[in-house]
């Protein structure tokens, strides 16, 4: 069994388990975060498994540009174009899920 086989967010893009799809295209998925910290809260993901997001810009870094691309283009959708991004990386920086996730957060002014 590979480590794709076991990983939440692999199962989401392929539907076995259920999501609120924000985004989808040939090579990326976005959904909205089941726990909001903010009042657009959605993870972007690359289809293809990476742990984190060394690993991608490492492997693909067409794949993370694109990514930011559409965090730029929800926020420009939700909120004139302001957002965040946050790549946690790592267990001691408080990532929990190790498919790289870009957390975009926007649709209302972020406390610093
Ligand atoms: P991390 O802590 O790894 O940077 O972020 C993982 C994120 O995934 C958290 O913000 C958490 O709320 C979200 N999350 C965990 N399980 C699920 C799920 O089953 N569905 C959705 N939509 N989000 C999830
Ligand atoms: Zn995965």
């Amino acid at each position: 069994m590979s480590e794709a086989d076991d990983c939440l967010f692999c199962k989401i893009i392929a539907g076995q388990i259920p999501s609120s799809k924000v985004y989808e295209d040939d090579t990326t998925y976005a959904f909205n975060d089941i726990n909001p910290k903010a009042k657009v809260h959605v993870l972007i993901v690359p289809k293809r498994h990476y742990a984190n997001v060394a690993e991608l810009a490492a492997a693909d870094p067409a794949e993370l540009a694109h990514i930011v691309d559409i965090a730029q283009r929800i926020a420009d959708e939700r909120f004139h174009g302001a957002f965040r991004l946050v790549f946690n990386t790592g267990l001691d920086a408080g990532q929990t899920v190790f498919h790289v996730h870009a957390h975009v957060l926007t649709g209302e002014v972020l406390d610093e």
